[in-house]
């Protein structure tokens, strides 16, 4: 679980600071990440402001070879969370008109899995590669290329090559 009971630290004055380490499942389009991460919380007038390093990887696709690979996460981010219950008398706090902010719940509980989620998502690249030079899928069959040469004619040998090929032959039969 991301999530983080904040209710003690509500009751302290602005600017005091928590830190914590944690770690946890997230879904990140569909499938299951594993991420690890240190936060600081501070306290500000309104709730809480999240200070989070968050490491681990998520699945996604290559955009050649469409083989799923891990991506590595590495994300930076601070997002304030604000305070929708007042703790003293329970009742409910007016939040500022679409702020597109974050918000701890009801029982002081914030939760990270959806900020994690987002900056996750802004990570992956346009046009992920499983590795740099993947060699991606033969268009005619269909294989990935990856894992060796298909038997389509188009993917022997390109003819600008053959003299090439034939010259390293004919070294090769003298030496
Ligand atoms: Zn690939
Ligand atoms: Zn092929």
């Amino acid at each position: 679980m991301l999530t983080i009971n904040v209710a003690q630290q509500l009751k302290e004055s602005i600017g005091a600071e928590r830190e914590y380490e944690l770690s946890g499942r997230v879904d990140i389009d569909g499938k299951e990440s594993t991420v690890e991460g240190q936060v600081k919380l501070t306290r500000t007038d309104r709730g809480i402001v999240v200070e989070a390093h968050v490491t681990g990887k998520m699945k996604i696709a290559c955009s050649r070879c469409l083989a799923e690979f891990d991506h590595p996460l590495s994300l930076n981010f601070e997002e304030e969370y604000l305070q929708t219950v007042d703790m003293a008398s329970g009742g409910k706090l007016s939040l500022p008109g679409d702020c597109g902010n974050f918000t701890t719940d009801a029982r002081h509980n914030l939760d990270l899995s959806e900020a994690v989620r987002q900056y996750a998502l802004l990570s992956v690249p346009i046009k992920p590669l499983c590795r740099k030079k993947c060699a991606g899928l033969c268009p005619h069959c269909g294989q990935n290329l990856n894992q060796g040469q298909c038997q389509c004619p188009s993917a022997q040998v390109d003819p600008r090559w053959a003299p090439l090929l034939e010259l390293k032959d004919k070294l090769k039969g003298k030496g």
